[in-house]
């Protein structure tokens, strides 16, 4: 039977948009001292806007964004709506054949063409070549290839969270030891928006995977607890790993709120640490 501490702790927490899954949580909640964060859609907006498109090898701009945008249609990745929403004039082109690669981009095949649209580690595992300049872009790039060549690149661009960097403070002042960000994107951006925040340890250019490896090898540190916060559905595997997954409610992804031990129904990534605060003054009451 749950104590009747806990009801009151729970109640606390929802009437600030805070749902746990459960009287553990509030208790195992008030144990992290290792947070792992994602960026996009976690501490980001998770909505991109176009900032610049670049075309290379004689592609006109209407062509390319006609590829681009027929490829995109077939995702949900916050990248892929900005492209969906860019308005071109040219007959529209059908995408066949279309694969996904989590963490990466797309791929399919259009007029007959092989078509990729994602990040470099996508480009590569194809073989294209892609120019040197762009190492030194620190932006979030959407790269694409066609017919074997790269063919251009999209500039895509996401802003902060109003209370991102409270909330990295607030968890510091919650007793976190340790603040970890890992995200899929560039590692040049992902440092670059670390550093913004007050985060000083934080690796971009990861897969799901990887996010999940690393929050095991914290866990395999000791004997505190590894908290995840994040709102992907790339993000299930390590949400259901960590010993608090922490979903934003709002743009998370089904698969990743049904995954999760504590949704942040208002996306404030600052909840997380008043849903550590509730926790500690319900531990209190209770014992
Ligand atoms: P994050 O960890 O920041 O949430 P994701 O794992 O969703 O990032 O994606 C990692 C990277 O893969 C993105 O930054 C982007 O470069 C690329 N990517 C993923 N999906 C798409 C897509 N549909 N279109 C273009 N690029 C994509
Ligand atoms: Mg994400």
């Amino acid at each position: 039977s749950i104590p009747l501490g806990y009801f009151g702790g729970l109640g606390a927490a929802s009437r600030n948009g805070i749902l746990f899954k459960g009287a553990s949580f509030l208790d195992a909640i008030t144990k992290v001292k290792f947070v792992v964060t994602d960026k996009t859609g976690t501490l980001t907006q998770g909505v991109f806007r176009i900032k610049t498109i670049a075309t290379e090898n004689g592609w006109s701009e209407a062509e390319f964004m006609t590829y681009v945008k027929a490829l995109e249609a077939q995702s949900t990745h916050p990248i892929a709506k900005a492209i969906q929403e860019y308005q071109v004039e040219s007959s529209s082109v059908e995408a066949r054949e279309v694969q996904e690669h989590s963490g990466k981009g797309l791929q399919a095949l259009i007029n007959g063409k092989t078509v990729l649209a994602g990040n470099a580690t996508l480009l590569k595992s194809h073989n294209i070549e892609i120019p040197k300049s762009l190492e030194d872009i620190v932006e979030t790039l959407v790269l694409v290839a066609i017919d074997g060549d790269f063919a251009g690149y999209i500039v895509v661009a996401d802003e902060l969270k109003p209370d991102a960097k409270t909330a990295i403070q607030k968890l510091k002042e919650a007793g976190v030891q340790q603040i970890v960000m890992l995200s899929g994107d560039k590692d040049t951006i992902t440092q670059k928006v670390a550093k913004s925040l007050g985060i000083t340890w934080a690796n971009g250019g990861l897969l799901p995977e990887d996010k999940l490896r690393e929050v095991e090898q914290l866990q395999a540190q000791g004997s505190t607890k590894v908290a995840f916060i994040g709102d992907g559905i790339n993000d299930a595997p390590v949400l259901a790993t960590a010993d608090v997954g922490i979903a934003m409610g709002g743009l998370g992804s089904d698969v990743a709120i049904e995954t999760a031990d504590v949704i942040i129904q208002t996306d404030e990534p600052s909840k997380v640490a008043q849903a550590m605060r509730i926790g500690k003054a319900t531990r209190k009451i209770v014992w």
